[in-house]
């Protein structure tokens, strides 16, 4: 036993309080009612930093059109994307897709039922193993994730930078040690459903909890403290610009490459432009439509400013009309990673979120220029 871990009696009390709470206060989820570790990977993997009442219609979509891994297996990227936009972190999305092809290639279409095997899946770590092996086949495997790391931390008074990796050692031993012999999976995610909905990182619910009896942070109104508050995000300003460009009423739009933000969905022209104040001048939307694109265009005026958060930056993205000059049209007709679409298409191709704002914003302007 890890020293500072609590003792047999407190680990049996934990779990009888933490099974009668969650038997009475668990969240009817649609990923609740199924056992297939397929769905269940599919919310899981969707639930990675993302809140469940927004993963929910996702869920729901997503599964109805991708059943089985061999139907995710079998469509193509951007469908995959589509179904996927608006979600945000959309390499999950592709490695998702990825891993339904490895387990047609691998496991005959049927999602694998042993550690090992869904470890060695694209996008899956150990939590996520462990996560979807014990909520659907009960398998006894504890799991760490950013809600019950909160919850261990208090319940160790554990009072280190919780992202080193002595501390995620710590927190998994003592997640393994909790363990219930049966019913592993329903464990699981009623330590998830504690930390999310009752020991949550502001102001927990401690007069609700039905362990802070168990609990030292709470016995020392420690909760403020414990975890360590991270390190505030200095956020930097960014001014970006994006181009809308016309021809025989489509637009042209160009896949983000492998390495870039929003890798696999599409978007307008778009690159970095100097933080100044007022409009982007004209030179500097032709320097930055050539080094993107080698576009030599003619900017027109602006349509739309964007604003909008990436990671540590707040981004105004300012949105002008261009046309193409010279012989662009012709070698653009032979990329792969650039298509002219109609505002139709466009509803249906993968965008990142500004792309969809900017291309709902000129559909809406064509009708009620159209109208007129
Ligand atoms: Fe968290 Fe409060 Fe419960 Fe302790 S008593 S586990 S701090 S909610």
């Amino acid at each position: 036993m890890p020293v500072g871990f609590p003792s047999s009696a407190w680990k049996r009390d934990f779990r009888r309080r933490l099974n009668r709470w969650f038997g009475k206060n668990a969240r009817e989820l649609p990923w609740r009612a199924t056992s297939d570790p397929y769905l269940v990977w599919v919310s899981e993997i969707m639930l990675q930093q993302t809140q469940v009442r927004t993963v929910i219609p996702y869920y729901e979509r997503f599964v109805e059109q991708f059943p089985r891994p061999s139907l995710l297996a079998e469509a193509a990227e951007d469908d995959v994307l589509r179904r996927w936009e608006g979600l945000g972190y959309y390499r999950r999305a592709r490695q998702m897709h990825k891993a339904a092809k490895q387990i047609v290639a691998l496991h005959g279409g049927d999602f694998p039922t042993d550690f090992d095997s869904v470890l060695a899946l694209p996008g899956v770590g150990r939590y996520t193993a462990g996560a979807v092996l014990s909520i659907a086949l009960d398998s006894r495997l504890p799991i760490v994730e950013a809600n019950t790391i909160r919850l261990y931390s208090r319940l160790l008074e554990h009072r280190g930078d919780v992202a080193l990796t002595a501390s995620q050692n710590r927190f998994w031993e003592f997640a393994e040690s909790i363990l219930p012999r049966k019913g592993c999976g329903q464990f699981n995610q009623a330590l998830m459903e504690l930390g999310a909905e009752i020991c949550k990182p502001k102001a927990p619910i401690c007069e609700s909890c039905p362990v802070r009896m168990q609990c030292p942070t709470f016995a020392q109104g420690m909760q403020s403290e414990i975890p360590a508050p991270k390190r505030k995000v200095a956020f930097e300003d960014r001014r970006e610009a994006a181009l809308v460009i016309w021809r025989d009423n489509r637009i042209l739009v160009r896949r983000c490459g492998d390495s870039e933000r929003w890798a696999g969905l599409w978007d307008f022209p778009r690159f970095p432009v100097a933080r100044e104040v007022g409009e982007v001048t004209r030179s500097q939307l032709v320097n930055g439509a050539k080094q993107l694109m080698k576009l030599r265009i003619k900017p027109g005026a602006r349509i739309l400013r964007l604003r909008h958060g990436v990671t540590r930056y707040r981004i105004s993205l300012e949105c002008y009309e261009a046309e193409l000059v010279g012989e662009e049209q012709r070698t653009l007709r032979e990329d792969k990673a650039i298509r002219w679409l109609s505002i139709d298409e466009l509803a249906d191709t993968p965008l990142n979120t500004t792309g969809r704002q900017l291309a709902r914003h000129i559909s809406a302007n064509r009708i009620v220029a159209e109208e007129k």
